[in-house]
């Protein structure tokens, strides 16, 4: 990996979401007023175009003043100072680290045969460590963030988060769930095995029924140290014995979810499908719906009523329909898929034309990882500038992570997360497919031709 070294020596990597040591936003570690014993690294970047994703506008020949993990300064021409290191990328489009709210990093390696019931095929250990590319192929392709939403093997992600925080492996600044909160055998559970086979606790750890049970569960997640919480509210495309259709959770547990989450300071996303699924979660004060692929007009007004987030991964049918050709995988959940995807797109459209709060989420894992930045290619083709798809992969995300302070643009104060394409993306934002730089927490991953 190509190391510039720009850490305070003995300084952690700052940027835990929710270890128990430090989150983001009370780490001292990444404090842009924090003291720290070694004097401060500072960077600056000259960026031909900077696109300035809080007013939608593109500058030009901008200079960013970057000190440890935070940016420090934004402007023209801004002088700088002849000791810090130069990063030129004059040549080049600049941008804030791109966030995907919608992925499943440290479910291990993709397996092949498409089947969760892989997982009675592994130990935690290995799909822990099968997960280590999977965040680094994420952070190369230009994400420096994400909200991962789920794991069949509980607190994987917790380690994976912790790891990458702790400079161990490289990847995005994760934000985790630490298990699906679902109902037994419902849309996040591991299905398809025996009756009279007993899975591990790993495997079973999310599933509650009965709002008590509900709350239960969140408080143990809570004091596993997750960063939100993601419920299950319809049946699932990917799932033995799941109907996309159906209405999982009940009102009363939805209800029970959003109040326990909240008591803890966590927000919370609803996995739905189906339409009255979509609607249960809304109002039961979810901060997002994800895939929402039926909602109906009813389901809109309310969303936009309550200010809640449309999280829709309008790509992965490019890949789920790819691997149903090649047989890769299992015929129910290609039956379960029929006609739902289009139905998405055009949902996606209409949810565009209403001026609907959408974030940019992906379902990684569904797709091999690295390549979401596809999906801002169909966010255009289905309504969206391609300064609102890269808003939504930025400004929006940013604001649904609730952590606008600190993420989603290249602003003093905020963490110095930043990338960089050859091509101008607001003419074609496909250019976001290929970022030839990335910088995370003040620190680069990636730049030009350099090997990684
Ligand atoms: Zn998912």
């Amino acid at each position: 990996m190509l190391c510039f070294c720009l850490y305070t020596a003995g300084a952690l990597p700052a940027q835990t979401p929710n270890s128990k040591n430090a989150t983001a936003q009370n780490d001292p570690a990444s404090g842009a007023n924090a003291k720290s014993p070694a004097p401060a690294h500072e960077i600056a970047i000259k960026a031909g175009h900077l696109v300035d994703v809080d007013s939608g506008t593109v500058l030009s020949d901008q200079v960013i003043l970057v000190r440890d993990n935070r940016v420090i300064a934004v402007g023209k021409a801004l002088a700088i100072p002849t000791s810090v290191t130069v990063i030129d990328l004059s040549n080049m489009t600049v941008l804030p680290g791109l966030i995907d709210c919608h992925t499943h990093l440290a479910d291990g390696a993709r397996d092949p045969s498409g089947d969760p019931l892989s997982y009675l095929k592994r130990t935690a250990a290995e799909v822990a460590l099968e997960s280590v590319p999977n965040a680094k192929d994420t952070l190369d392709s230009g994400f420096t963030t994400v909200r991962d939403v789920g794991v069949y093997r509980a607190l994987t992600d917790v380690a994976l988060r912790d790891a990458i925080a702790r400079g161990n492996i490289s990847g995005p600044r994760m934000y985790v769930a630490g298990a699906y909160v679902t109902i037994t055998d419902g849309a996040g559970a591991l299905t398809g095995a025996a009756p009279d086979i007993q899975l591990p606790w790993d495997l079973r750890y999310g599933q509650a029924d009965g709002p008590w049970q509900v709350r239960a569960v969140i408080r143990k997640l809570a004091n596993d140290g997750v960063d939100h919480i993601k419920i299950l509210s319809s049946g699932a495309v990917l799932e033995h014995g799941s109907n996309p259709n159906s209405q999982e959770f009940t009102m009363e547990e939805l209800q029970a979810a959003v109040e326990e989450a909240h008591a803890f300071g966590l927000r919370v996303e609803a996995h739905a499908h189906s339409a009255q699924g979509i609607k249960n979660a809304i109002r039961a004060g979810v901060a997002s719906v994800e895939h929402a692929t039926l909602i109906d007009d009813e389901g809109i007004a309310l969303a936009k009523d309550r200010g809640t987030y449309l999280d829709m991964d309008i790509y992965d049918e490019e890949c789920i329909e790819a691997d149903a050709r090649s047989g890769a995988i299992p015929p129910d959940f290609v039956q379960h898929d029929a006609a739902l995807g289009q139905i998405q797109r055009d949902n996606f459209r209409k949810a565009v034309r209403e001026g609907m709060k959408l974030s940019f989420g992906t379902d990684a894992g569904v797709c091999p990882y690295g390549v979401a930045a596809r999906q801002l290619a169909f966010m255009v083709k289905y309504g969206m500038t391609p300064m609102q798809a890269i808003q939504a992969a930025t400004t929006s995300a940013a604001d649904l992570l609730g952590h606008s302070d600190v993420l989603g643009s290249i602003k003093p104060g905020k963490y110095a997360d930043i990338i960089a394409v050859a091509s101008d993306p607001i003419r074609d934002v496909r250019a976001l497919e290929t970022v030839s730089f990335v910088m995370k927490d003040g620190k680069v991953y990636k730049q030009g031709n350099s090997p990684n």
